[in-house]
């Protein structure tokens, strides 16, 4: 397994033999980062994707159940699964780490074969959780990212983008007379040329962080946070579609299937409101399809701030 796709085990404690020892305990069964107080611990957190901790109880400053109790009070640390590690065998400490919420919990002196099994467990069940959790969010037919999936990794893309300060990419993708085209050739060769268009959109994506998903029947929707690079982007995946050459003899706008493509280009004012940016893309798709069809057509809201934007990047 390479250390991306490994699942991260943070080890919090204050006293380094610890750190140490669990950090070699577990090193064949996950990558291991470690924090040595709460503050650290939720710093780490907050920047990369952790599997399960493990957080001891008692810590100077911050303790366990303080960190604990934040990382339940919020909404994307709530589902880590966190064992605790409490010192003496206080039955007291083990229930209250459990009422806030800890999956398990571990005493010291700590065990080591006991400390590896419950690990193991929990990670596999983690993992579970996470295989289930994508499957939901998949679009069965093209295997890109549904609606649901979609709606979710908006919000948080938005977030994100405002919390940086920075501009991002939105566009709304149609086939164009795509019912004619299930009319004529059927729905089964419908399918397939919906399989070949999400292809060609995730192709187009230059980044593992461009989102790009089945929004419903034969529309998609495509977000990117190099903004700037937008049209470039959807151009891209028109003109790549087209040169597929795929027949649509029912098409009144070419003889190959193609694609209307609607983008926004909002600096990052504009993001706290994704609806009205959902609706900005979708007036866009409506225009290019106005205007014939196979093409794209850009707004933007608004130019001012997102040219520093472009001449940073
Ligand atoms: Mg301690």
């Amino acid at each position: 397994m390479s250390e991306i796709t490994r699942p991260t085990v943070l080890v919090v404690d204050d006293e380094r033999i610890n750190r140490t020892l669990l950090a070699e305990l577990l090193q064949d069964e996950c990558r291991v980062v470690l924090a040595k107080d709460g503050a650290s611990a939720l710093q780490r957190i907050a920047q990369e994707k952790i599997t399960l901790i493990l957080l001891d109880a008692m810590m100077p400053d911050m303790d366990g159940y303080e960190v604990l109790r934040r990382l339940m009070t919020n909404e994307t640390t709530r589902d880590i699964g966190v064992i605790f590690v409490t010192g003496q065998a206080d039955e007291e400490d083990e229930e209250r780490g459990l009422r806030l919420g800890a999956v398990d919990y571990i005493t010291k002196p700590i065990r080591p074969l006991l400390v590896r099994a419950r690990v193991r467990n929990h990670l596999k069940l983690a993992l579970q959780r996470e295989e289930l959790e994508q499957l939901t969010l998949r679009d069965e037919l093209t295997g890109i990212t549904n609606r649901r999936g979609f709606d979710q990794a908006f919000d948080l893309a938005c977030r994100n983008a405002v919390k940086a300060g920075e501009a991002l990419g939105l566009a709304m993708i149609d086939v164009d007379h795509f019912k004619l085209y299930n009319d004529h050739y059927g729905h089964a060769a419908g399918d397939a040329t919906l399989r070949r268009v999400a292809a060609v959109l995730a192709g187009a994506g230059q980044r593992s962080s461009d989102i790009i998903a089945r929004y419903g029947g034969e529309e998609f929707a495509l977000v990117t946070q190099r903004a700037a690079d937008l049209p470039a982007l959807l151009e891209r995946a028109r003109t790549c579609l087209e040169d597929m050459e795929i027949a649509h003899a029912a098409s009144p706008t070419a003889d190959w299937v193609t694609i209307s493509c609607g983008g926004v280009i909002a600096a990052a004012a504009h993001l706290k409101q994704p609806d009205k940016l959902l609706q900005e893309a979708d007036g866009a798709l409506y225009e290019a399809k106005r205007q014939g069809r196979n093409r794209t057509v850009i707004r933007d809201m608004p130019v001012a701030v997102l040219v520093s934007h472009a001449d940073r990047a």
